[in-house]
């Protein structure tokens, strides 16, 4: 986001070391002159992982550490230069000693239907559940309240997993995190994976049970089930308050309230007032007569009306502001949650916004940001990530393409994201082709044609001309109005990319007793079955302690000296065994018996 950032410093700690600092990203030519090699030679070792690069190229920090390595440059260390020196590993800013106390930004988590979005409308009394597409908040936005005199500003995070990409953006802005559980239903993995976001993000936790008007309720149950997860309650000895409420009848919201509060106090949050406006785009999208309609969370500073901005690379000048609620607002500090129009396009959520002087300044910054030349990681064309799946994935990789049209903004980068964290271990990759906001057209259509990818849309329509033209192309088009149902379609599109693998399974175990031929093909060996069965034609591994000494298939099976049909556990038998290689056992061995499979693969997780 600074300008100095696209500049690398070379310096030397001792003879032997090279420290090579670098800003976020450092392109080919940078690296290479840092590194003293001829840049044919380093875009050679790139190509050799599987990295077309050019020269104007940029690599992220760990694409720079990885090709070091590669290259056995040992006396080279990379260093992260702080670009943003006045941010600290969170993303936020460190505090001056003018500093004021600013209200704690609230994210309300939980499992899906547990009365996230009941517990935010009752606490603004407000009415927004029937909005929502598949019952999901699909947009991430931004309330404040007021309690006893004091602000506190709630963070609608949207509710599913498939979020997780959404609420990663939304971490840095987080102090607490109220987890809400229905102590009807009790802890769910949306509840585990809230609570692990807010240990990831280093927020404070309070939880909220919720529905404890209900019948079924059991408060203690939730508590233990919570403890369960390392949540210990404070009455329990633990340090996790938890507040029983109904976010229907309004029960125990004061208490939730102070305690917000209470955990505000004890965190001592400040922010810097006296400097330019800060904060993050957290909503965007075009509305007709006002244009970008933005939603920004000020984190520092104090954003006004008639102001020059840039968000990563657009920027623009501040025509009206709001508040949540619609009123208009001259000024917002920190903390506080706006509406503005005023940016020139649209910008990203996620995107940091910061205040300029002038509009040249602010034009400057939003050009350099788009340039590549001022941005941190995001400016990096080639990740650490691209990086490793391509060593991972060699020659045999499969890859799925898509196409992702959205509503606006936020939801594009959300599908992406989440997308994005559908994890094949590098086998299947998915590939975003391109992006967009609007209608599929008929360039998305001629951009998918061909390749096998698909275009997915979220919350947009297909024009009958279009979905006409996509028939005859031979292209996919899938539009969804829930982006899990949009996720669950990519998740099987790319395990039916997987193919097949061989599944084992165990089903019998024998130790060896006696062993009475041993030939290149053939072991005839006796002994007790320890458990489960053995059938002809299963697989039979051979054992001796943890070392797997070869592998032979069954061919006969004998009880008292007669043929049968199997041995169960408990019985003492014997086996003839068909050996591809030579295979001797010994008597105390073991015999694992295994069934093999073709099965579809399916995605982990
Ligand atoms: P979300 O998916 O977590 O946002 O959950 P919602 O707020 O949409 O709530 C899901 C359902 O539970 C709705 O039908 C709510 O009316 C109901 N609900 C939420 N909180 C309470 C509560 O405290 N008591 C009762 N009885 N029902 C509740």
């Amino acid at each position: 986001m600074k300008a100095e950032a696209g500049k690398n410093v070379v310096g030397s700690d001792s003879e032997a070391e090279k420290v090579i600092k670098i800003a976020g990203s450092i392109t080919v030519d940078e690296l290479a002159q840092a590194l003293g090699l001829a840049v044919t030679t380093l875009i050679g070792e790139l190509f050799k992982n599987g990295i077309v690069a050019t020269i104007n190229q940029r690599l992220d920090f760990e694409t720079a550490e990885i090709m070091i390595q590669e290259l056995g440059m040992k006396n080279v260390r990379l260093e992260r230069k702080n670009t943003a020196a006045k941010l600290t590993d969170e993303g936020r800013r460190e505090l001056s000693k003018d500093a004021v106390s600013r209200p704690p930004v609230v994210a309300v988590m939980g499992h899906v239907d547990h009365g996230k979005t009941t517990l935010l409308d009752t606490l603004l009394k407000k009415k927004t559940v029937e909005k929502e597409a598949g019952g999901i908040t699909q947009h991430i936005s931004a309330y404040q309240l007021e309690y006893e005199g004091r602000k506190i500003t709630f963070l609608d995070t949207p509710g599913h997993e498939a979020f997780a990409a959404i609420r990663q953006h939304g971490a840095m802005l987080t102090d607490i995190v109220v987890i809400v559980v229905a102590a009807d239903d009790g802890v769910k993995p949306q509840t585990v994976e809230a609570i692990k976001f807010a240990q990831g993000a280093n927020a404070k936790m309070i939880v909220a049970i919720n529905k404890i008007d209900r019948e079924g309720a059991d408060i203690e149950r939730t508590k233990a089930g919570l403890a369960e997860h390392g949540l210990m309650p404070e009455e329990w000895g633990g340090d996790v308050i938890m507040v029983p409420i109904s976010a229907k009848t309004g029960e125990g919201l004061e208490k939730l309230l102070e305690d917000i509060l209470l955990v505000a106090d004890v965190e001592e949050l400040k922010a810097d007032v006296k400097i330019p406006a800060e904060g993050l785009v957290i909503e965007s999208h075009m509305e007709t007569g006002k244009g970008s309609v933005v939603n920004l969370l000020v984190t520092g500073g104090e954003l006004k009306v008639g102001e020059f901005v840039a968000a990563g690379g657009v920027y623009g000048k501040i025509r009206t502001m709001l508040d949540f609620q619609g009123k208009p607002k001259g000024k917002a500090g920190p903390s506080t949650p706006v509406t503005v129009t005023g940016f020139k396009e649209l910008p990203d959520f996620g995107d940091r916004f910061l205040e300029y002087s002038d509009e040249k300044s602010a034009r400057k910054a939003a050009l350099l940001y788009a340039q590549g030349a001022a941005s941190e990681m995001a400016s990096a064309n080639v990740t650490s990530t691209d990086l490793l799946r391509m060593m991972n994935v060699a020659d045999n990789s499969k890859v799925f393409n898509v196409i992702v049209k959205g509503d606006v903004l936020g939801s594009v980068t959300s599908v992406v994201d989440s997308l994005k964290l559908i994890d094949t271990h590098g086998e299947v990759t998915l590939n975003v082709v391109a992006t967009g906001v609007g209608d599929i057209t008929e360039n998305d259509v001629h951009m998918a044609v061909g390749d096998n990818t698909v275009i997915y849309g979220f919350n947009v329509n297909v024009p009958v001309n279009i979905s006409k033209l996509a028939a005859r192309d031979g292209v996919e088009v899938r539009t969804f109005k829930v982006i899990y149902e949009l996720l669950d379609d990519a998740r099987s599109s790319m395990e039916e990319l997987l193919g097949e693998e061989v599944v084992e399974e165990k089903v019998g175990e024998m130790e060896i007793m006696g062993v009475f031929r041993v030939t290149k093909s053939e072991v005839i060996a006796g002994g007790k079955m320890t458990e489960g069965k053995v059938v002809p034609r299963v697989l039979a591994r051979l054992r001796r302690k943890d070392e797997i000494l070869g592998e032979a298939e069954v061919e006969s099976v004998q009880k008292e000296k007669i043929e049968a049909k199997e041995l169960i556990e408990g019985e003492i038998g014997g086996l003839a065994l068909k050996t591809e290689k030579k295979m001797v056992p010994e008597v105390g061995d073991k015999l694992e018996f295994l069934t093999r499979e073709m099965k579809k693969r399916k995605l982990e997780g």
